[in-house]
This record gives C-alpha cells, sequence and structure tokens, in this order.
C-alpha cells in the first residue's frame, strides 16, 4: 500500500471502518453498494484515463517547476488588471486560513456574522467611492458586472419607452474590449441593438434606454461626464459607469453627477493578478432599484434579543425564486475577494488609499515628464494612472520584451503605460531607459516624483470617503490580525465541522491544493499578456481542459466561466449558436424538469430561450410521459433540455438514457447540470448518459473552497458538435474556431482558481477519483442508514438506495410545531452547519456528506439528528418556548444570572459530551429576516443611528 497516497488524506472513513460501515449499509462490498446504485446501462464499463497520480511532495515539485516556466514581466497593460501589493497579513490571515477560504454562502447567518461584516464593509468602501446609495456584495468580474448593469438598466425600462420598444444601448468607445465583448453576447438574446460611439457626438434625441462610459477611458483619458449624464438624464436615458475602483479615489464620483448603476473590480484592492481571476467585481446603484439588484446584498437586522445582526437581505429578487422571471442568474460571487479588498480599505483606511492613489498619480506623471524630455508626445492631456505615447509600435515592442516589460499596444502608434501600487522610480527608470533606447537619447534619470496635475478640477474629489469607523481604527498589523480572527470566530467553516451541504460538495480543499496560490509566479500574471510568456499556465490549463473533458467523456472543455450559472449561460449560447449554424437559430424552446436549480431557468432566460417545464413524477423522477408530449409538440422549435444527474432529488434516474434519446430524436441538444458530477466522476459520465454539453461547478465537485459564497470556477465540457463554438476573447486567441463572444473578461476565466482543480486531479489520479466517488456513495447511504427510524428520506434509487445525498423529510414535525428552520438553527447549538434547507422541496433538509468526512464526524453528525429527533418528539405545538425554537442559543443567553427557560442550561449548550470539547457559539441569536427587509440597510451605519431605529 502507498502510504504516501493523496487518497489517503483526501478520503475520510479508513479501511478499518470499512466493515463496518458496509454493514450498517447492508452491503458485502463497495462494488456491491456501486451496482445497487448507478444503473447498469450508465456504468462505465472501462475506466477512464489520465496520469498516474502524483503524491503531494511529487505534486508540489511539479507544481513549481511548471510555475518557473511563467515569465513573469513588469506589466503595464492596464485594461483593469492592475499589478498591487497583497497586505501580508491579508495574505496570511484570509487568503490562506481555512478559517475564511472554506465557509460557505451565509446562509445561516447566526453563524456567519464573521464575513458578513466583512462583506458589508465591502459594500460600504463600493458606496462611499461611487458615490451610490446600494451595493451587492460583489459579482464576478467587470465586463460581466456591465453586462447585468445593462440587464438591470433594460428591465427597469420607463414604461412608456417599453411601448415604443427602446431597444438600443449606447457602449462608448472608450469601454474596455473585453466589457465590449460581454455586452455583445449578452445584449442579443435579450433583443437588445449596441451602438458603439464617440459619447462627445452622441445624439440624446434618438431612441435608447441607455448608456455606459468608461471612467477614466480605456485609452487612460479622465472625461467629465457631468454634462453628459445630466443630458442622457432629460432624454429619459438611464446611465451605467464602468470606473476603477483606486481612481475613485481622486475622482469625484459618478453618483454625485447622477449616475444609475457603477460596476468595476476591485482587484487592485490588493487582490493577485493571477492570469485573469478571480478577483470581485463590485456593483452599485440607487434606492430605486434594490429589487432589480443581481447577486447578494448583505443588510443589518435584529435578532430575537434586538441585537444588532447581518444577514442576505431581499432574497426574493434572487433567481431561485424568480427563476424565468429573474433578470440574472448570479449565485456564487466572489465572496472571499471581496472579503479581501474590503479589508485592504481597513487596513488602509481613507488616507492610505489617497497617498497610494496620489503616488501612482505622480509616478505616472512622472513617466509622462521624462518621457516628453525624450522628445516623445504623450498624448493624453488628462490621465489618473495610465498616459499614451506616440511611438512605433514594432521598435518599442522589440525593447520592451528584452527587457521584460510589457505595455498596451492599443492602436497602431500609440503606447499605453498603466502604472499602479507596486511601480518604484526604479520600475519608472527602466520605462525610460527603453524609450532612450527607442529614440537613441540618453535620458536623466528619475530620483523623485513629481506631483502630477492631470486630473481635470471639475472632476477632482471633493467628496469624504470611509469615514466610518471600522476603516479608520484598525491600520496596525496587529490591530488588523486581531479584527479578522474576531471576524473569524464567528463564522463556522470546515475547519470546525462537517458542512453537509445537499446540491454544494463540500469537501476537502486541501492545503498541498492551496499553497501555489502564494507563488508570486502564478499571481503576479496579467490575462493579457503574449501568450508564451504564460507557458506555466498555459500547459497546466490545457492540461485541466484534458483532464476534465476525459472525466465528462465529452471532446472538449472551456474554463472561461467563472461560475456554475455562468457555464449554464456559456452551454445555452454554445447550444444557441450550434443551431443557428446548421440554420435552425429558430429553435428556442429549452425544457426544464420542475426541481431544477433556480440557475437554469434564470439561464435560459438570459440566452433568448423560452422555459417550458416538465412535470415531476410521484417518485420524484422525472415524468417521462409529460416530458415525451412536450418535446413532441415543440419539436420544431426545440432547443435543449436542461437536467440535473443525479436528479437534484439525489437519484440515478433509471430513464436517463430514454430522456436523452428522447431530446435527439426531437432535434434538441441536452445540457447536464453538473452540479452533481461528485456521484459520478470515474464511475459514468455525461458523455454516457448521452448528454451534450455540461457545466462543471469546480468549487463543488473539484475541491475550489466555497470561499464563503465564491469564487466559482464553472467550466462547461462539450461534445463535438458544440467544440467551435467554445468562447473566446477579443485580445488574446481563444476558444473555438467559430468561438461565441465572451463569457468572462478573462480569456481562461479565474486561471488562479484552476490550479486547485488541477492538483486535485493530479494527485488522485484515476483512481483516486474513483474511490473518491464510491466513498461519497457510501458515506451517504451510511447517513441515510444510521437515520432510519429517526428520519424519512424522500425519494431512493429502484434498488432503495441514496446517490452521494439524500432529502430528509421535516414536514411531519409541523404536528409538534417544528419547522426545518427550527432544527437548522438547533444543529448549531450541536456545532454542525445546517444542510440545504428546502432544496429541492420545501420543508426539506438536503444533505450530502462528501467522501473528505470520517465515519467518526459522520456518527458526530448522526448522532446530533437523532437527538434534536428526541426533542422534537419532546415538542408540544402550543408552546413557543421549547429548546428548538429558541436555538440557537448564546455564549450571552447561558451566562444571564436568572435562567428562566424549560430546560438546562447543558442541555440548551452541551447536549451531547462530544461538544463540551470542541463548542462553536453562535455569535447572535436567530435573526429577523422580515424585519431587515422592512428596514433596508447596506452599509456600515454610524452607531447611533441603529441605537434610534
Ligand atoms: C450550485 C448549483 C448551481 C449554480 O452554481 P453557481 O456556481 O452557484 O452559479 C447550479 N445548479 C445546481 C444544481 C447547483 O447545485
Amino acid at each position: 500500500m502507498n502510504t504516501d497516497s493523496f487518497a489517503l488524506r483526501h478520503i475520510g472513513p479508513r479501511r478499518s471502518d470499512l466493515p463496518e460501515m458496509l454493514k450498517t449499509v447492508g452491503v458485502d462490498s463497495m462494488e456491491q453498494l456501486i451496482f445497487e446504485t448507478i444503473p447498469d446501462d450508465i456504468r462505465l464499463k472501462g475506466d477512464i484515463v489520465l496520469d498516474k497520480a502524483l503524491s503531494e511532495n511529487e505534486y508540489l515539485e511539479h507544481i513549481t517547476e511548471l510555475a518557473s516556466k511563467n515569465r513573469v514581466f513588469k506589466t503595464y497593460i492596464g485594461l483593469g488588471y492592475n499589478q498591487s501589493f497583497t497586505p501580508p497579513v491579508i495574505q496570511r490571515n484570509i487568503l490562506e486560513n481555512p478559517g475564511w477560504y472554506t465557509a460557505y454562502t451565509p446562509y445561516q447567518a447566526e453563524i456567519a456574522q464573521g464575513r458578513l461584516e466583512a462583506l458589508l464593509n465591502f459594500q460600504t468602501m463600493v458606496v462611499d467611492l461611487t458615490g451610490m446609495e446600494l451595493a451587492n456584495a460583489s459579482l464576478l468580474d467587470e465586463a460581466t458586472a456591465a453586462a447585468e448593469a445593462m440587464a438591470l438598466l433594460f428591465a427597469v425600462r420607463e414604461r412608456d419607452q417599453k411601448k415604443d420598444d427602446v431597444v438600443k444601448f449606447f457602449v462608448s468607445e472608450e469601454i474596455l474590449p473585453q466589457t465590449l465583448s460581454l455586452l455583445e453576447t449578452r445584449s442579443e438574446p435579450l433583443g437588445i441593438e449596441l451602438v458603439v460611439g464617440n459619447h462627445e457626438a452622441f445624439d440624446f434625441s434618438s431612441g435608447f434606454f441607455g448608456m455606459i462610459l468608461q471612467y477614466p477611458g480605456r485609452t487612460g483619458r479622465v472625461y467629465n461626464y457631468k454634462e453628459v449624464i445630466a443630458k442622457a438624464k432629460d432624454a429619459q436615458i438611464k446611465v451605467a459607469v464602468a470606473a476603477d475602483i483606486l481612481s475613485l479615489v481622486k475622482l469625484e464620483s459618478p453618483g454625485t453627477f447622477g449616475a444609475d448603476v457603477v460596476v468595476g473590480t476591485t482587484q487592485r484592492f490588493g487582490i493577485p493578478l493571477g492570469y485573469g481571476g478571480p478577483h470581485a467585481a463590485y456593483f452599485a446603484t440607487k434606492e430605486e432599484y434594490k429589487r432589480s439588484i443581481p447577486g447578494r446584498i448583505i443588510g443589518v437586522t435584529k435578532d430575537t434579543d434586538g441585537n444588532r445582526a447581518l444577514r442576505m437581505a431581499l432574497q426574493t429578487r434572487e433567481q431561485h425564486i424568480k427563476r424565468d422571471k429573474a433578470t440574472s442568474n448570479i449565485c456564487t460571487a466572489q465572496v472571499l475577494l471581496a472579503v479581501m479588498a474590503g479589508m485592504y480599505a481597513v487596513y488602509h483606511g481613507p488616507r492610505g488609499l489617497m497617498n497610494i492613489a496620489t503616488n501612482v498619480h505622480n509616478s505616472a506623471a512622472t513617466l509622462a515628464d521624462s518621457l516628453e524630455k525624450l522628445g516623445f508626445e504623450q498624448l493624453n492631456e488628462t490621465y489618473f494612472d495610465t498616459i499614451a505615447i506616440k511611438a512605433d509600435h514594432s521598435q518599442v515592442r522589440q525593447i520592451a520584451e528584452k527587457k521584460e516589460v510589457n505595455f498596451y499596444y492599443s492602436n497602431s502608434n500609440t503606447v499605453s503605460i498603466s502604472v499602479n501600487e507596486t511601480t518604484t522610480i526604479k520600475d519608472l527608470n527602466r520605462i525610460v531607459a527603453i524609450f532612450s533606447e527607442v529614440a537613441g537619447k540618453t535620458a536623466s534619470e528619475i530620483t523623485e516624483l513629481i506631483t502630477g496635475n492631470k486630473i481635470p478640477k471639475e472632476v477632482n474629489r471633493k467628496t469624504e470617503f470611509l469615514t466610518n469607523e471600522v476603516f479608520n481604527s484598525y491600520h496596525s498589523e496587529t490591530e488588523l490580525m486581531r479584527y479578522i480572527k474576531k471576524l473569524e470566530r464567528k463564522d463556522l467553516s470546515l475547519n470546525h465541522s462537517m458542512i453537509s451541504l445537499g446540491s454544494c460538495t463540500m469537501k476537502l480543499n486541501a492545503a498541498a491544493e492551496m499553497l501555489p496560490l502564494s507563488d508570486p509566479q502564478w499571481g503576479n500574471m496579467h490575462p493579457f499578456v503574449p501568450i508564451e510568456q504564460a507557458e506555466g499556465y498555459q500547459q497546466m490549463l490545457h492540461k485541466l481542459e484534458d483532464q476534465l473533458t476525459e472525466i465528462t467523456g465529452f471532446a472538449g472543455t472551456s474554463l472561461q466561466p467563472n461560475s456554475g450559472a455562468q457555464g449554464e449561460y456559456a452551454g445555452l449560447m454554445v447550444i444557441r449558436a450550434y443551431h443557428e449554424s446548421k440554420g435552425q437559430g429558430h429553435r428556442n424552446i429549452c425544457l426544464i424538469p420542475s426541481s431544477a436549480h433556480g440557475t437554469n431557468p434564470a439561464s435560459a432566460t438570459m440566452a433568448g430561450m423560452k422555459v417550458i417545464v416538465t412535470k415531476a413524477s410521484e417518485n420524484g423522477n422525472i415524468d417521462v410521459e409529460d416530458l415525451r408530449e412536450k418535446a413532441i409538440e415543440h419539436r420544431d422549435n426545440l432547443s435543449c433540455l436542461m437536467v440535473t444527474y443525479p436528479s437534484t432529488h439525489g437519484v440515478y434516474e433509471s430513464a436517463i438514457k430514454e430522456i436523452t434519446s428522447l431530446i435527439h430524436e426531437n432535434g434538441g441538444q441536452v445540457y447536464m447540470d453538473g452540479a452533481n458530477m461528485n456521484a459520478q466522476v470515474a464511475l459514468t459520465h455525461p458523455g454516457a448518459i448521452g448528454a451534450d454539453v455540461c457545466h462543471l461547478n469546480l468549487h463543488k465537485t473539484f475541491a475550489i473552497p466555497h470561499g464563503g459564497g465564491g469564487p466559482g470556477v464553472g467550466p462547461i465540457c462539450v461534445a463535438k458538435q458544440l467544440v467551435p463554438f467554445l468562447p473566446g476573447n477579443p485580445l488574446i486567441k481563444s476558444g473555438g474556431e467559430n468561438a461565441i463572444s465572451a463569457i468572462s473578461a478573462a480569456p481562461w476565466g479565474s486561471s488562479l482558481a484552476c490550479l486547485i482543480s488541477y492538483a486535485y486531479i493530479t494527485m488522485l489520479g484515476m483512481e483516486g477519483l474513483k474511490k473518491s466517488t464510491q466513498y461519497a456513495i457510501l458515506n451517504a447511504n451510511y447517513i441515510k442508514e444510521r437515520l432510519h427510524g429517526h428520519f424519512d428520506v424522500l425519494y431512493t434509487g429502484e434498488r432503495g438506495r441514496a446517490a452521494h445525498e439524500m432529502i430528509v423529510d421535516c414536514r411531519p414535525f409541523k404536528e409538534n410545531g417544528i419547522e426545518v428552520t427550527d432544527i437548522a438553527k438547533r444543529l448549531m447549538d450541536y456545532g454542525f452547519h445546517a444542510p440545504t434547507v428546502s432544496f429541492p422541496v420545501a420543508g426539506t433538509l438536503m444533505i450530502e456528506p462528501t467522501e473528505s468526512e470520517s465515519k467518526a464526524e459522520l456518527d458526530r453528525f448522526c448522532d446530533a439528528m437523532i437527538a434534536i429527533r428526541k426533542e422534537i418528539d419532546a415538542s408540544d405545538k402550543n408552546t413557543e418556548n421549547n429548546i428548538l425554537k429558541n436555538a440557537p442559543h448564546t455564549l450571552a443567553m447561558l451566562t444571564v444570572d436568572n435562567w428562566e427557560f424549560p430546560y438546562s442550561r447543558q442541555e440548551a449548550a452541551f447536549p451531547l459530551s462530544y461538544v463540551s470539547e470542541n463548542k462553536f457559539w453562535p455569535s447572535v441569536r436567530r435573526v429577523d429576516d422580515a424585519y431587515g427587509d422592512r428596514n433596508l440597510v447596506c452599509s456600515c451605519e454610524p452607531i447611533e443611528s441603529y441605537m434610534e431605529a
């Protein structure tokens, strides 16, 4: 036996646990369990083919070698990506800390107050800098955020405009190229007509509903948009502004000028470039559009005792509720990166940020001055950090690349140079040296920065920002380290206990998978550098694409989408392009089973499809007859079926092959939602069930940590006929031969995070992956059997087995006055995060243990559930004052002088013996959701204002 094998670290149960677990489940062997679980006709007969697994040490050696193939130049390309310093205190205490990166999306607010506060800081920072009223807790990247802004403005068109069919959207030619590409992708299916042009020549009399401006512009110029925005307002045209977050420290905010939406990226607030991501985009708007904001919003509310508490606000906006009426499909966003960017603002505070921004501006001015002295013409009359030098490209480029420097060669005789926080005087001299070689002259050395004055007076920032206490308190490392720890302690993450979230696959995020993310050879690479400089990345990404292609049984993969929902959208757009290529562009019907995840119908609508919902049968499976009827009825216009496999109900439907061929017979393609891929890897695959495309959630099945709600990576894997249409990028050649336009800003999406999944697959290999799937199934069935007699499992396969997850019915407990939420909250007292609540069936819990949990942890969880079941039996419908309704119990409750509850303190907080040696204290009592939505507060409020309310 190989004691060095990573599989031994990744998989929880020990070999010695196996006999007892199999016995509990009632099978003789693992093989028998798999045989009874996965239907015969889709089980792979051979093995998938992957390289031999590497041990952790072998992998770390391998990845360091690959990293050395990245040639990290000094890069001044800009275009929305600027190198910055990640403060080491943030790198070590957040980015490299499982207490932060393994947390789940903060649905269970009582055990998530830490990251909720960090996100509220992020929102406050965005609101302050943009001058808007409301911000969300991040989006995926600037380009998709701009597309979301367009969609929001389209959705909120004035009523009389709708009658007139006002469908035009003006895009300033100063927009970033990747943003333009995204706007093209997103506008077309919605029937929006893009018009690109010069905002100064824009004719306000024509039929536009909105416009988008870039601030500062792509070429670096700082325009005064005050007048344009005012004129647009008069013409009932709504305005979105894509703004550089650091420039806003010195530039007056778009909100002050009357913008309706402001978007951008917060990458340059301490986030590594990572060859494109992950980074947190921001989205800010006016209060009046609060019901249409995409993504998650953190809001302030109160708990049972009236104390301040935070939670996710206005969740009825989300695609989970709105489904095909949703205007956005955002689910996973970029929480960890938003937490880091917000903390960067906390650390530097308003004065620190002003110093950084001023230095950046002065560096640009100093450089311009030196180059002008060399005889070069600098074309930007105004700028913040980007100057434009008139010069012959080929000559500059040759010398610059020899000196390991990248510029942006924007048009035939302009070289664009964006400086950043990390740019030193030495760096400036290196740039000057390049140009002196071009000019054949010697330049005098820069020894200090001059004071820049290239920001037009009218847009010089006058409004204050980051005045709140939190941005003015933690400027020493000791203080910030303790603040981060204080927040971390409020959050239950995987480093405390199992988080058995059905459909979300919270498995181990191994340290060896995460380590390379801290290496600057991976971190400091700009996404638009010439491809030959990124050889380490290219090899890793292509290898990962090949691994995923093999695992899904398909022909090609795109890593571009930054979340599962973006993957859905990408896959549907690829299907659309395929139909169009066959002269079948009219095919627009998308069949979706009623049990589907909310992102499915939302993505289909965004892709311009018409959603037809198909029924579920009594046992929770797809009603094949209903599906057949609908497929045939719509055969002339059928685009595709979106199907989750194993089903959302945690069952391997045996009719799946019949279902996929039924769709093909009627001219449609089959989209498989791959969120449940953890139940398939190396045992079966979407290719084998007859699908044509699937997305994978690398942040579920392939070990990228959830980060408290992001980052995510949602690649799509496709069959042969769809490969030519895989998405491209306007600046770097990527994607298929007939690539659709961009799905994300960067050509390979969140490349840095892809390292994690690459590590996962490379260290497990075929055997390890197969074992992982087997153990995921075993662990689920073990829980199912242990809970037998205490809880009913709603759906099972034909032989009575669960897949990798199961739905536990909590509706019968209403008789005792107990709701599923009470059970979820009570689990906190036992030290557990609740499983998925009320999805896909209201009143139920969906439990998914994953392969990473040990038998001991599964037993603790089952003991807790069984103990809770006894508490339910003891509850009485006629009283609210019981141990479940009062849950969770805080330390403050426990330590009051007179204890007035009808049960003991011991029962409340230490109900089982394992709890006392590893107690997790929820930091607030049950939060009041309705109050928070009625009194929406989404930024850090001065303490006094809260006390008045
Ligand atoms: C998680 C999930 C999604 C969405 O993925 P995101 O990365 O959150 O956008 C889609 N479908 C199913 C079934 C899921 O569980």
